[in-house]
């Protein structure tokens, strides 16, 4: 059987994402999905919370598993038996960063191979960075992520001090 990862941040979890990790769990035996704590970027949920939000989206997923972790990708599917890891495409951005990341990673342990899907043409443009953008503007984010999110991001930014601002679109890969 095989099983695989698919890793990310999910600041938070979004149509684009499930849509992937959906397709994915046809195609392999088991898929867990990581959910990491990556300090190169600020995120608006912790990591805890961010977990327990892709949970949900997956709750009545028998083959999909949810699971935290830190450190290098690659050591955690060697640990845990993983053979492949997952990644989804948008756009050609995508690719670059994508192609870097899979050769690193290819580097570091050779035997786990990298499978990309393409992203489904209606998810095109989004990411959590667009959906934090428009979910912090006041716009309607009920087409880009499930009912439950979109509560919990008016929650979190309602919370947020005036003066801490989400990082505008554009400036960040995701
Ligand atoms: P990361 O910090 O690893 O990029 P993200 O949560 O932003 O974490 O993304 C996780 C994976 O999901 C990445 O492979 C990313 O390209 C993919 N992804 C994000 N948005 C979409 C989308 N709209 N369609 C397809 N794949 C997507």
């Amino acid at each position: 059987m095989i099983r695989a990862i698919f890793p990310g941040s999910f600041d938070p979890i979004h149509n684009g994402h499930i849509d992937i990790a959906t397709r994915a769990a046809k195609i392999v035996g088991e898929l867990i999905i990581g959910v990491y704590d990556q300090p190169l970027k600020d995120f608006i949920f912790s990591p805890a919370e961010r977990l327990a939000l892709v949970q949900e989206a997956f709750k009545n997923k028998p083959n999909i598993k949810v699971v935290g972790y830190s450190g290098l990708t690659v050591e955690y599917c060697k640990q845990n038996n993983i053979q492949v890891i997952v990644r989804g495409l948008r756009v050609f951005s995508d690719f670059e960063y994508e192609f870097r990341m899979a050769l690193a990673n290819h580097r570091l342990v050779p035997e786990i191979e990298v499978i990309a899907l393409i992203t489904s043409e209606e998810h095109t443009f989004l990411s959590s960075s667009t959906v934090r953008e428009i979910a912090s503007l006041g716009g309607d984010v009920s087409t880009m992520v499930p009912a439950y999110v979109a509560e919990a991001l008016h929650r979190r930014l309602g919370e947020l001090s005036p003066n801490k601002t989400v990082t505008p679109l554009m400036i960040k890969r995701d």
